[in-house]
This record gives structure tokens, C-alpha cells and sequence, in this order.
């Protein structure tokens, strides 16, 4: 058996996982101060109150950067240089531990668990725009642990908005949630809607289901620059499916449709029949991803 940990900004999925199936799972809250301390405490609890005598590893999905095991900078929590193999054998001595991005961690859950594509990629919209490759059932890291980091690229240059990461018109700008809400700022003056003034990118999804003018513009937008992308994507890493997850995605249909629509007017022709699809596992997929991992 193998716990899969998938570490979020404000909760910690903890799953147990055997045969590479979720047999159990719990969260914890997310403390910075005492992170791997109370992941590993909760484990020991878990394993002592359901008689676990062995476990064959625990794998981590995490929400930063991280190479060999070692976790360089955990942004949304603030934590920076961790070894996570030297902290969790203070706790288990002899347990194999891997490590990944979360990103990365659940576009393996997904291939784990659709046996039948080995080859996939999964774009993560939420507060950021993330991205996880997987090929032949590995996942691809890059030299420098940033392989997929498909938020950045620059294809919004029409709206040339500014990014966190200090460049201007990435893709993240544009498809994250914060992005819809901008988008929909930046046309709003152009479009009849009913709109409040403070809203979300749930709003703006649930409106165009209604019609409303200004947020069926958004969603257009938004659906044309993901298509954009993975376009890109199609010809660069030439993957059997797309996986459309995270927040932002729970706007199911019109998104997915959108981004079809546009996806048939960009791809090239020898990859105009990939898949691109709602990820299936929801919050399970970086539990699993992380299990996968041993
Ligand atoms: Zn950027």
C-alpha cells in the first residue's frame, strides 16, 4: 500500500492507495509552520489506528517547484527549500518517497487511471493556469522542473495584460479564473450584460449559459486562447488527450465545446482528432498521480 499526499494551499489530501486504486481518503489543514511534520504525524496516526504495519512509499504532489525530491519554493504557502526525503525519514526510515508538481502529480493520476492513453496532458485552470505532460507514463520534467508551464506562454499579446511571472500577454492572463474576470472588465463596455460590477469567473460562466452577450464574448476568448495553446501543445508533444481540470473547468460543457470549435479552426491536420476532455477524477486525480509516483 501507498499513501498518496497531495499538498494544497489550504488543504492536504492524504490517500490511500493499493493496486493503484483509492482505497481510503481524509484531508488535513495546510499549516506552514509545521507542514511535513503533521503529513507525517497523520500518516503514523492513520497506519497505527488502522493496524497498517508496512506501507510501500508515500508520494507528494506539490503546488511549486521541485527536483530529485527536493522542493525549491511553495509560492501559495510560503515555504521555500525543503528536502522532503531527509524530513520524512525522521518519521519513516525506510520508506521510498517521491516527489512532484501537483500539476504534474495529477495528469498521472488521470493516465493511471484511463489505462488507455499513456501519452496525455492536463491543463489545470484555477487561480493560475498549470499544465502536466505525461508521455509513454512518465512525466516530463524538464531541466528545469518547468516542462507544461503552459500559463506562460505568450499568445495573448493582443491584450498585452500583465502577469505575475513580470511578462506581459501570457496565457494565464487571459484563462485563469482571475483572467476570465478580466477579460470580461476589459469588454464590458463593448456588450449588453447583466453583469454585476463585483463578480467571479463563476458568474461569467453561469450568465453565458443565460445568453448574456458580454460573458458569451468572455467565454469565446477564453476558449479560443486555450485552443491556441493546445494547438501548440499538438504539434510540440503529440499526445492522445487533452484533460481540461481545476476550478475554472467546472463550467463543464461550454467550455469543453469552445474550445473544440476553436481547436478544428488552429490544428494542424495530422492532429485534428486528438481528445480534449473534462479531467475525470476531479480532486482525486493528484492522490493518485502522487501514489503513482513509487
Ligand atoms: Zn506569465
Amino acid at each position: 500500500m501507498i499513501f498518496g499526499v497531495d499538498i494544497g494551499g489550504t488543504t492536504i489530501k492524504i490517500g490511500l492507495v493499493d493496486n493503484l486504486k483509492i482505497i481510503d481518503k481524509y484531508e488535513i489543514p495546510t499549516k506552514k509552520d509545521s507542514l511535513i511534520k503533521d503529513i507525517c504525524e497523520s500518516l503514523r496516526n492513520y497506519m497505527k489506528e488502522h493496524n497498517i504495519e508496512k506501507i510501500e512509499g508515500i508520494g507528494f504532489g506539490v503546488p511549486g517547484n521541485v527536483i530529485n525530491n527536493y522542493i525549491y519554493n511553495l509560492p501559495n504557502i510560503g515555504l521555500k527549500n525543503i528536502d522532503l526525503e531527509k524530513e520524512v525519514y525522521k518519521y519513516f526510515p525506510n520508506v521510498v518517497v517521491k516527489a512532484q508538481n501537483d500539476a504534474n502529480a495529477a495528469v498521472l493520476g488521470e493516465t493511471l487511471y484511463h489505462r488507455e492513453y499513456q501519452n496525455a496532458c492536463m491543463i489545470t485552470l484555477g487561480t493560475g493556469v498549470g499544465c502536466g505532460i505525461v508521455l509513454d507514463g512518465k512525466v516530463l520534467e524538464g531541466r528545469h522542473g518547468v516542462a507544461g508551464e503552459i500559463g506562460h506562454m505568450p499568445i495573448a499579446e493582443e491584450y498585452n495584460f500583465a502577469c505575475t511571472c513580470g511578462l506581459k500577454g501570457c496565457l494565464e492572463t487571459v484563462a485563469s479564473a482571475t483572467g476570465v474576470v478580466r477579460l470580461a472588465d476589459f469588454h464590458r463596455s463593448s456588450f449588453r450584460t447583466a453583469l454585476p460590477y463585483k463578480f467571479s469567473a463563476k458568474d461569467v460562466f453561469d450568465l453565458a449559459k443565460k445568453n448574456d452577450q458580454l460573458c458569451l464574448e468572455v467565454i469565446d476568448k477564453v476558449s479560443y486562447y486555450l485552443a491556441k495553446c493546445i494547438a501548440i501543445l499538438a504539434i510540440t508533444v503529440d499526445v492522445d488527450v487533452y484533460y481540461i481540470g481545476g476550478g475554472v473547468s467546472k463550467a463543464g460543457s461550454i467550455l469543453i465545446e469552445g474550445i473544440k470549435k476553436h481547436y478544428a479552426k488552429l490544428s494542424h491536420y495530422a492532429v485534428k482528432n486528438v481528445k480534449i476532455e473534462a479531467a475525470s477524477l476531479l480532486n482525486d486525480a493528484g492522490m493518485l498521480g502522487a501514489a503513482g509516483l513509487i
